[in-house]
């Protein structure tokens, strides 16, 4: 775990994240490959070790029952999913690992909606978990992303 900081491309929303882990996911959803064009890949870093400046530009989005994206409203670069309701662990942001200013070392350690990928996408087997739909919705009893 370590602290970083990143920016969506324009610079009006940036963001400094304590205690981020050397980990992400990769999410192959249909919600999450329309949003990201290709394949979600997000670091889950604790809401209140995240702090937001040019918050006014940050612009949200209910996009399921369960769940907000949230993006810079100048440039659109994706810059968090957050679950609204309660009941899944502890309250994080998932934030897209592009938006990052430094992630050497990091790690996939997980793929999920591994049967929705987008054709022609492989990421470097690492022995990472892959779970599909199925999987997925088996384990929070939702029905999708
Ligand atoms: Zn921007
Ligand atoms: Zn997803």
């Amino acid at each position: 775990m370590t602290d970083k900081t990143g920016q969506c491309m324009c610079g009006a929303v940036t963001f400094s994240a304590r205690d981020v882990p050397d980990h992400f996911s990769a999410c192959h959803c249909e919600m999450c490959r329309r949003w990201s064009g290709s394949a979600l890949l997000a670091v889950h870093v604790p809401v209140e070790g995240v702090t937001w400046k040019g918050e006014a530009h940050i612009r949200t989005l209910q996009t399921s029952d369960w769940a907000e994206r949230a993006f810079c409203q100048r440039c659109g670069t994706p810059m968090y999913y957050h679950l609204t309701v309660d009941g899944y662990g502890p309250e994080n942001y998932s934030i897209p690992l592009g938006v990052f200013d430094e992630t050497t070392g990091m790690t996939m350690t997980l793929e999920s909606f591994v049967d929705c990928k987008a054709g022609g996408l492989a990421y470097a087997e690492n022995g990472r978990e892959q779970v599909t739909r199925a999987d997925t919705l088996a384990t929070y009893g939702m029905p999708g992303d």
